[in-house]
């Protein structure tokens, strides 16, 4: 247990003491606009309660946790993590003088969402980004309360660190450091003067990222026994390691080298498959017993990037083998959905219509683009359903960090990550999802993202 959790139970057990609780008069609870409305700031009756200063908070109305029991009435944040969870009538006495309580009303509270693969700050520059600030503000803004960094090089490292420095890190980074570059350049073993680990309650230097093929797993980029060695190396060292694979061929030799690094043992450091756009059966059942951890992405935009002729054609013209989600799924591996920022966003522009959370919820069910404004026939079969692809964007995306015991649910003990949305994203048709609205995203109990200055100002 932490020194936080311990300071946080403390003084959940000093409120306990009687100390008279200040609770927000239900008559002041804002309710957000429908989905189908306007920005939910527009509502005129919004509540003038205040976002608390404090530590200390209070949630109360419909928190679903991603754990057991599935849904809580109320939750009490204490120095930024979870400190107790329960009925109303339990929580709400054990608010101290300076505990603030915020009503939900008609919202839902879901664990912060992760996305898992992403670009957001290393990669701006190709989508218009502005500054780093400015991305994060974009990254918060659509509920993602810890993003990891899939390539990141020492300049892009240093950037982090000073904005982590700087306290701009609004949402949580995991840096996975690269050692190979899209186009096969090696950048050797420079993160072996690093340690994995956390440098802050921001950010964390989590992995390394291999780059194994090119984008339509026609070109292969390392040897058997140069992979082999290097994920080796990596494994013993303790790095957690994501590899860039597409095709078949690729899958084979990186399989083969997770193989020899486990040397029959679990996967204890999560070691992951990204994109992994062509599997076959027997490929599936390896990456089952190895127990890698898979990222897809399965929004609107990426299936138009996965469905390109291009793809599907200079993967073999094989669509049995190519984007495999439900596959995944029910084959029992923890798979993660990301969005590639801003690799998958329809011509490289980032819109308020892509990047967002439940985007990837809406595609998995419909598998639909802009390209493909009809699900294809042949991935009928591989559609998904809004329950998987929301454990895929919370317990399995931290999974995919290997820190699913502080992210990824809500449980005594946990951050206080927390993404309020405007609605239940697991009801409804694809599109009324994506119509769905961010009123809040919390990191370690703080706002780091308010729709409506009048529900957090
Ligand atoms: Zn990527």
């Amino acid at each position: 247990m932490s020194r936080r959790l311990l300071l946080g139970i403390a003084l959940l057990a000093a409120a306990c003491q009687g100390a008279p609780p200040t609770i927000v008069p239900s008559a002041d609870i804002p309710a957000s606009s429908p989905a189908t409305g306007g920005s939910p700031a527009a509502s005129p009756e919004a509540s003038r309660a205040s976002w608390p200063t404090s530590d200390d908070l209070i949630l109360v109305g419909r928190i679903v946790t991603m754990a057991d029991p599935a849904e809580v009435e109320a939750l009490l944040i204490v120095e930024g993590r979870v400190a107790a969870m329960g009925s109303r009538a339990e929580i709400e006495p054990l608010a101290g003088p300076d505990t603030k309580v915020v009503e939900l009303g008609s919202n839902v509270a879901y664990p912060g969402f992760i996305d898992a693969h992403a670009h957001w700050i290393g990669d701006r520059e190709h989508y218009g980004g502005g500054s780093a600030q400015d991305v994060i503000g974009e990254v918060v803004r659509r509920g993602w309360t810890s993003i990891g960094e899939l390539w990141v090089d020492e300049e892009r490292l240093a950037e982090l660190e000073g904005l982590d420095a700087a306290g701009e890190l609004t949402t949580r980074v995991d840096a996975y450091l690269a050692l190979s570059d899209p186009e096969g350049r090696k950048l050797g073993d420079w993160y072996s003067a690093r340690t994995p680990g956390r440098v802050s309650e921001h950010l964390r230097v989590q992995g390394l990222k291999i780059h194994f093929d090119n984008g339509w797993g026609t070109r292969v980029f390392w040897e058997p026994d140069e992979i082999a060695a290097t994920v080796d190396r990596a494994h013993r060292a303790g790095w957690q390691i994501a590899i860039h694979t597409y095709g078949t061929r690729s899958l084979d030799m990186v399989l083969d080298a997770i193989d020899g690094a486990l040397e029959g043992g679990p996967n204890t450091l999560h070691h992951r498959i990204e994109h992994a756009l062509q599997v076959t059966d027997e490929q599936l059942a390896r990456m089952v017993d190895l127990g890698v951890v898979v990222v897809i992405h399965p929004d609107a935009a990426a299936s138009d990037w996965a469905l390109y002729d291009d793809f599907v054609g200079r993967l073999g013209d094989q669509p049995a083998l190519i984007m495999r989600w439900r596959d995944f799924f029910d084959a029992g591996l923890h798979v993660a959905s990301a969005d590639d920022a801003p690799w998958v966003f329809p011509d490289l522009k980032l819109t308020d219509d892509v990047g967002r959370p439940y985007d990837q919820i809406a595609g998995g069910m419909d598998g639909r683009g802009r390209v493909n404004p009809e699900t294809p026939p042949w991935a009928l079969d591989q559609l998904v359903t809004p329950d998987q692809v929301l454990a895929s964007l919370t317990t399995d995306a931290a999974y995919a960090l290997n820190d699913e015991a502080n992210r990824g649910h809500l449980a005594p003990g946990t951050y206080a990550d927390i993404t309020i949305l405007s609605r239940d994203v697991t009801l409804g048709k694809p599109d009324e999802i994506r119509a769905t609205q961010v009123i809040a995203t919390i990191v370690a109990g703080q706002a780091s993202f308010c729709a409506d200055p009048g529900f957090c100002p």
